[in-house]
């Protein structure tokens, strides 16, 4: 749409047309003038002919620029009003031009999906009801600068949009200048989740911390006052206190595996590994802690290399907290499997898939889609108990990600949990 009010056109300003004008009625003049002169002309004839010139040559301009006023600026141009309905229709954020009342003139289809009540021609004030945005528009129009206001939307689902009022001028039809404003919304909504997330994960990392923290303080106190020569105190504080900071440094490890996972998430392993050692190693090395829970760990895996494009290291971590935890969790039902095998996908594509599985009290189904969320836990003495960080899952989820492929858990109560991470294969494989 042109906005340019200098250039020079048909539909430059009133200054410029009053001189055009001026130019009609001066030739007009200078002929009368002749006429009257040459006797072809009474004076007084000559005189009500230039006052009708006059008034053809001002008054119905003057009459167009006050109904040009009052017409939308739609009224510009057929060129241009097309135009400006298509790149507001264009517009990838929802767009909606107003007049300068805020009556919608173009309005795309983001736009209407986003507030079905703003329809063409009636007012968005009506559609919007904010008073936030309805300040917004006033002052945009009142002030020719940008405002910005909130838009909050909460069906389907919760969206917070930034809504901007760009006050546009444009010329009329006839001449005149007039404003429009151009709303457009901005999701926010991504950008405040994750803040909120950050908050949320800051406010519980620190409490995570300051938990061990105020105990081993607690203790440092009691050593140092009452129990000072308290030998067998002592010796059981220092265990907790041993305890305790072992849970701070557990933290300390998972929260910044999690970082380091996260930073690389976007790059996928290259280096072929074969998952077999990995699980057997993980299995050897928590064989400890099952013989203290009572469990006994079955391994299930093929005598044949299985490999996935992986990290090692990442792996390692990924299995050693699914059987740890199906040895913590799971303890009671004296049992954990761990097999591999190769399967297809609901849509047909081959998968490596690591099954985990316990016969302990299993998990409410109501706790399985959020698992996976940091710092989340079924039951938070439980978990704190057995030494846990509420990372574990997270991380395990963010590992399986970076390798493109994805956890299940299924479980029914009083019968244990299946946790399973599937992985794309290496190769195209020979599905068994
Ligand atoms: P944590 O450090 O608490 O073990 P995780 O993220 O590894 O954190 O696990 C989150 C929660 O999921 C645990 O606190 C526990 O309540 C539950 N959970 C995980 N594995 C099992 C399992 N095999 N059986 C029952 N509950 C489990």
């Amino acid at each position: 749409m042109a906005i340019d009010e200098s250039s020079p056109s048909f539909f430059s300003p009133w200054p410029d047309r009053l001189r055009h004008s001026a130019i009609i009625l001066l030739a007009a003049g200078l002929a009368l003038a002749v006429l009257v002169v040459f006797g072809d002309l009474a004076a007084v004839r000559a005189a009500a002919a230039f006052i009708c010139i006059g008034a053809a040559a001002l008054v119905p301009w003057r009459l167009h620029d006050v109904a040009a006023s009052r017409d939308d600026v739609r009224a510009v141009n057929p060129v241009e009003a097309a135009a400006v309905a298509a790149v507001v229709a264009g517009m990838p954020d929802p767009a909606v031009l107003l007049d300068r009342a805020g009556r919608v003139l173009h309005l795309n289809a983001a736009a209407a999906q986003l507030a079905p009540a703003l329809r063409k021609n009636e007012l968005a004030q009506f559609a919007l009801r904010s008073p936030e945005i309805i300040t917004a528009l006033r002052e945009a129009i009142a002030t020719s600068e940008i405002r910005r206001a909130t838009y909050l939307d909460h069906v389907p689902v919760d969206r917070w949009m930034e809504l901007t009022v760009t006050p546009v001028p444009v010329p009329t039809l006839f001449g005149g200048s007039d404003k429009c404003m151009l709303m457009t919304f901005h999701d926010q909504t991504p950008l405040r989740r994750v803040e909120e997330m950050r908050a949320d994960f800051v406010a519980n990392a620190s409490h995570e911390l300051r938990t061990p923290l105020a105990a081993l303080s607690g203790f440092i106190d009691t050593l140092q006052g009452p129990a000072k020569d308290d030998v067998k105190a002592r010796e059981r504080f220092l265990g907790i206190m041993h305890n305790q900071a072992k849970r701070m440094a557990r933290l300390i490890d998972d929260l910044l595996s999690l970082s380091r996972v996260e930073l690389s998430a976007h790059v996928r392993p290259d280096t072929l590994v074969d998952l077999v050692p990995i699980i057997r190693q993980v299995a050897d090395g928590l064989e400890l802690l099952a013989r203290e829970r009572q469990v006994t760990i079955d391994i299930d895996l093929p005598d044949t290399p299985v490999s996935i494009a992986g990290d090692r290291e990442e792996l390692l971590r990924l299995f050693e907290n699914l059987i740890e935890n199906a040895l913590k969790y799971g303890a009671s039902g004296g049992k954990v499997v761990v097999s591999l095998s190769q399967a297809l996908t609901g849509e047909g594509a081959p998968e490596v898939r690591v099954m985990v599985r316990d016969f302990g009290p299993g998990i409410a189904p109501e706790h399985l889609p959020r698992l996976t969320e940091r710092f989340y836990r079924v039951d938070v003495g439980d978990s704190r108990a057995q030494g846990g960080t509420g990372l574990g899952l997270s991380l395990v989820k963010h590992i399986l990600n970076r390798h493109r492929g994805r956890l299940l858990i299924e479980s029914v109560p009083k019968q244990g949990a299946t946790f399973t991470a599937a992985f794309p294969p290496a190769m195209p494989p020979v599905v068994a």
